[in-house]
C-alpha cells in the first residue's frame, strides 16, 4: 500500500516530475521538418541529463504518426520526418526503481487536427477530474466516450488505460475508453494511467506487420550464441520492461546476419514478444492524451503536473 510519505510515492512523483520536463523538451523538438529519430534520441539523452542517472525510460518513446495510434518508435537510421500536416503522438514512460509515470501528448504543426487533439485532451481532463478512490472504472470510460463524441469524434474502443505496478507498464485493471459495466473501483494506494484516443475513423485499431518494440516474455535457454548474448543483455538491462530493437544494436556489436538470427531465435522460442504498431482500421487519424495518477489521502494526484 502506497501512502503519501512512502518511498514508492516519492519515486512515482519523481518519475512524473522528470517526465514533465521531458515533455517540455519534446514539445519544442516536435516541429515540422524534424526527424522522429532525433526527437527520440533527445528524449533518451534528456532522461539522463534531467534525472542525473536516477531515472530511466520505462519503454521506448512512442512516436506514432497519423493513423498509427501506438507502438511506433524509430529504428536505427530511420529517416521519417515530421511533416506540417502530420499528427504525432509523443508517448513517454519514465521510471525510478521500476515505479512508472506514463504520459503522452499529440502535436500537429499545421493545426488541421486541433479539434481532434482537443477531443482527447478534454476527455483526459474530464476523466482525471472525476478520479478518486471508489470511483467505478466503467464510469471513467463513459465520461471519456461522452466527451470525445460530443466533439464529433470516436474513442478507440480497443485501446485502454491501465494500472501500473513496479516494473509493469500495463497492470490490471484495464480502463476502457468507452462506457461499460466495469464496476471495479479506483483504489487508494495504486497508480493508474488514463489514455483516451480519439479518431475521425471507426474507433478500432489493428495490429500491423511492423514491430519496433519488444519485451521479455518467458526467458529460457536458447542454443544460438547470438540469441543468448542478446537475451542476457536485455534481461539485465530492461528486465520486464519494453525495449527498442535499436537499443540492442547501440549496445551490442553484431553484423546484419547475426542480428537477424538472434532476434528470430528469441521470437521463435517465445523468449521475447513484440508490440506491433497499432493502426486505426479505417486508416483515419488518431489523437491521444495521457497522464498517470497516484491515489492517496483520498484523492488522485497527477504525476505530470
Ligand atoms: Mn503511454
Ligand atoms: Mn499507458
Amino acid at each position: 500500500m502506497i501512502t503519501v510519505e512512502s518511498e514508492q510515492a516519492k519515486k512515482y512523483l519523481k518519475a512524473g516530475e522528470i517526465l514533465g520536463k521531458l515533455q517540455k523538451k519534446a514539445r519544442k523538438d516536435a516541429v515540422s521538418g524534424k526527424k522522429l529519430l532525433d526527437i527520440a534520441l533527445n528524449v533518451e539523452k534528456g532522461v539522463k541529463e534531467v534525472s542525473a542517472g536516477k531515472a530511466e525510460l520505462a519503454f521506448p518513446v512512442n512516436l506514432s504518426l497519423n493513423e498509427a495510434a501506438a507502438h511506433y518508435t524509430p529504428s536505427q537510421g530511420d529517416e521519417t520526418v515530421l511533416k506540417d500536416k502530420d499528427l504525432l503522438k509523443v508517448d513517454i514512460g519514465v521510471h525510478v526503481d521500476g515505479f512508472i509515470a506514463d504520459a503522452s501528448f499529440s502535436v500537429n504543426p499545421s493545426n488541421d487536427w486541433a479539434g481532434l487533439i482537443e477531443a482527447s485532451e478534454l476527455a483526459l481532463e474530464n476523466a482525471l477530474s472525476m478520479a478518486k478512490p471508489g470511483v467505478e472504472i466503467g464510469k471513467i470510460g463513459a465520461e471519456i466516450e461522452k466527451t470525445i463524441k460530443s466533439k464529433g469524434f470516436n474513442p478507440i474502443q480497443n485501446l485502454t488505460g491501465h494500472g501500473l505496478a513496479q516494473y509493469e507498464t500495463h497492470a490490471a485493471p484495464s480502463i476502457a475508453n468507452i462506457a461499460n459495466n466495469d464496476d471495479r473501483v479506483l483504489e487508494e494506494g495504486f497508480a493508474y494511467a488514463f489514455e483516451p484516443f480519439a479518431t475521425n475513423g471507426e474507433g478500432f485499431v489493428r495490429e500491423s506487420a511492423q514491430s519496433e518494440i519488444f519485451a521479455i516474455d518467458e526467458p529460457k535457454q536458447v542454443r544460438n550464441r547470438y540469441a543468448r548474448q542478446v537475451l542476457a543483455f536485455v534481461l539485465e538491462k530492461y528486465k520486464t520492461l519494453p525495449f527498442a530493437e535499436r537499443w540492442i544494436w547501440e549496445n551490442i556489436k553484431m553484423n546484419e546476419f547475426q542480428r537477424k538470427i538472434a532476434l528470430r531465435e528469441l521470437l521463435k522460442a517465445k523468449c521475447i514478444k513484440t508490440f506491433p504498431v497499432l493502426r486505426e482500421q479505417a486508416g483515419r487519424v488518431v489523437s491521444q492524451a495521457e497522464n498517470t495518477i497516484l491515489l492517496f489521502d483520498g484523492k488522485a494526484t497527477r504525476l505530470v503536473k
